[in-house]
C-alpha cells in the first residue's frame, strides 16, 4: 500500500517503540517522515534506517512540553516540506507510584509531556493541517478507560488527551482537519524498562492490565495509526480506538 504518497507526517516521540514503528510503517507507504524525539543518537538511528529504505525522512531534537521547541519543530517542518498533512503525537512518558506517595514533580512532568506536548503540538500544527485539509492520531492508552493500578497520574493524563481529542475533533469538523486516538493496552516497548512497582504493591492488581493475546507489538499499533491517518480513515473523527488484544472486552 501506499497510502502517504506525497503525504508529510510529523511524528513525536519517533526514536522508539510506537513512534519508530510508526514513522517506519508510513515512510514504507510512501510518506516524507519529520521525526522528533528528545534522544538524539536513536532518532538519527531512525531516520538513517529510513532513507536506507529510499524514504524521504529528517530529524530534529524537540522536547514536546517546551512550546517554544514544539512550534521551532512544526515550523521546521514546513520550511523543510512546503507542507503537513499528518500529526502523530506518540511522544510520552509513564511512571508508576501509589496516588498519595506521588511527588508534585512527577506529577507535573507527567502532565508537561503528555498533556501539554499534545496540545503544544495540535496547535503549532493547525495552521498547517488546515492549508491541507490534514488529520492528528494521538496517542493515549486503555488507562484513559479503565482504572489501572498505580497509575493515577498517567491514567489523568491519557484521559485529557483523549477528551482533546474529541473537542478538536468537533472544533475543526467543518474545516475538514480529522482528530483521532489509539488506546494501546499492554505493548511491548522500552517504556517498560522504567517499569517499577511501588514498593508494597500488590502484582496481582497488573492482571487487570494483562491481555488475553499476550503483549502487543508496536507495529500493532503503528498500523491502526496508519488507517486513521490514511483515506481509509475518511470518515472517523473524535474516534479512539482500542488496541489492546481484549483486555477489556
Ligand atoms: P517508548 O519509551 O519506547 O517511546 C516514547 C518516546 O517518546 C521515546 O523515544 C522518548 O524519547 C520520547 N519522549 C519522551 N519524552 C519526550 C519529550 N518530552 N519530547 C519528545 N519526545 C519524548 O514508549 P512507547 O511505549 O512507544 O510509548 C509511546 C506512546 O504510547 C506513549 O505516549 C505511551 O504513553 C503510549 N502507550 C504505550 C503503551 C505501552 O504499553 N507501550 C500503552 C499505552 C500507551
Amino acid at each position: 500500500m501506499r497510502r502517504f504518497d506525497d503525504r508529510v507526517v510529523l511524528v513525536t516521540g519517533a526514536a522508539s517503540g510506537i513512534g519508530r514503528a510508526t514513522s517506519e510503517r508510513l515512510a514504507t507507504e510512501g510518506a516524507s517522515l519529520f521525526c522528533v524525539d528528545v534522544q538524539q543518537e536513536a532518532v538519527t538511528q531512525l531516520v538513517n534506517d529510513l532513507r536506507a529504505l529510499g524514504a524521504t525522512a529528517e530529524w530534529r531534537l524537540c522536547d514536546v512540553s517546551d512550546d517554544a521547541q514544539v512550534d521551532a519543530a512544526v515550523a521546521a517542518c514546513v520550511e523543510r516540506f512546503g507542507k503537513l498533512d499528518v500529526l502523530c503525537n506518540v511522544a510520552g512518558i509513564l511512571r508508576f507510584d501509589h496516588a498519595h506517595e506521588i511527588r508534585t514533580a512527577d506529577w507535573n512532568r507527567l502532565m508537561a509531556v503528555n498533556v501539554n506536548g499534545t496540545f503544544f503540538m495540535c496547535r503549532a500544527a493547525l495552521p498547517h493541517l488546515l492549508a491541507s485539509r490534514g488529520n492528528i492520531v494521538n496517542v493515549s492508552s486503555t488507562a484513559a478507560l479503565s482504572g489501572q493500578p498505580w497509575a493515577a497520574a498517567y491514567s489523568a493524563t491519557k484521559g485529557a488527551v483523549l477528551a482533546l481529542t474529541r473537542t478538536l475533533a468537533i472544533d475543526y469538523v467543518k474545516q475538514g482537519v480529522r482528530v483521532n486516538a489509539v488506546c494501546p493496552g499492554d505493548i511491548t516497548t522500552p517504556i517498560h524498562n522504567a517499569f517499577a512497582l511501588p514498593e508494597g504493591a500488590n502484582p496481582k492488581l497488573l492482571r487487570r492490565v494483562m491481555s488475553p493475546m499476550g503483549s502487543g507489538r508496536p507495529e500493532h499499533v503503528a498500523g491502526v495509526i496508519a488507517m486513521l491517518a490514511s483515506e481509509d480513515g475518511a470518515f472517523i473523527t473524535g474516534e479512539d480506538v482500542r488496541i489492546d488484544g481484549g483486555t477489556l472486552s
